[in-house]
């Protein structure tokens, strides 16, 4: 079966990035579910359907969503760079309220997640995709610190970006993905909190896998 390990948490939370270095560490596989969501919301774009209209979003069901070496394809085309562009980031709390797009979505995960030890990161992992996980975390930090990290990272893509825009962009993605009457984000009731506002990546992965060897050791 695997050791199954949930991380949710708001955006800019550090989720992914943990996600992934831990994944790193411990051999592990990763899935980033926030990725799939950007990347539906991509084709949606460029396919210039009505956002709005759940019933465009048929297109969902053949989606052929690959992950190689930290790259993510879609239909063979990569996406890695396109899928964090502000346009997406405006989008994607619109796009993963449907509740057709998540049931298709969540299957994937499901199934991506079924085989040896992994990470899921995400919003509803604890709570819906991996109801069952080994250990569940809630990453939270607070609203400026994410902002600085956010904006570091459009800084070091080499993208002009104002800081109060940044922060204003969180807010609502925030407000959207919480507020949302499908699978919001929400802590699971057995998650354990972890605050990493001034806590490094470095001392926030210590921590995790103290968490993971302790569920371990039960
Ligand atoms: O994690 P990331 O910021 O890349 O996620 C992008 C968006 O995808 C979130 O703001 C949220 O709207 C959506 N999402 C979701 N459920 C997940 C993961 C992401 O609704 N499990």
């Amino acid at each position: 079966m695997g050791f199954k390990l949930a991380i949710d948490g708001p955006a800019a939370s550090g989720k992914s990035t943990i996600s992934a270095k831990l994944a790193k560490k411990l051999g592990w596989n990763h899935i980033d579910t926030g990725s799939m969501y950007r990347a539906v919301t991509l084709v949606a774009l460029e396919k210039g359907i009505n956002l709005e209209d759940e019933s465009s979003y048929s297109f969902v069901k053949d989606l052929d969503i690959k992950y190689e070496k930290e790259k993510i394809f879609v239909n063979g085309k990569d996406v890695t760079k396109a899928i964090r562009e502000p346009i997406v980031n405006e989008n994607v709390s619109l796009v993963s309220s449907f509740p057709s797009v998540r049931k298709e979505l969540v299957a994937l995960q499901q199934k991506a997640a079924q085989h040896g030890d992994v990470i899921v990161d995400g919003r509803d992992i604890g709570t819906v995709v991996m109801p069952n996980a080994d250990l569940k975390i809630f990453l939270i930090a607070s609203v400026d610190e994410r902002t600085k990290r956010r904006y570091l990272d459009f800084i070091n893509a080499g993208k002009e970006v104002d800081l109060s825009k940044v922060k204003t962009d969180l807010e609502i993605r925030d407000q959207k993905d919480s507020t949302r009457k499908e699978s919001p984000l929400i802590k699971a009731s057995d998650a354990i909190l972890l605050d990493t506002t001034d806590m490094s990546i470095e001392e926030t992965i210590k921590s995790i896998i103290k968490l993971i060897n302790n569920k371990r050791g039960e």
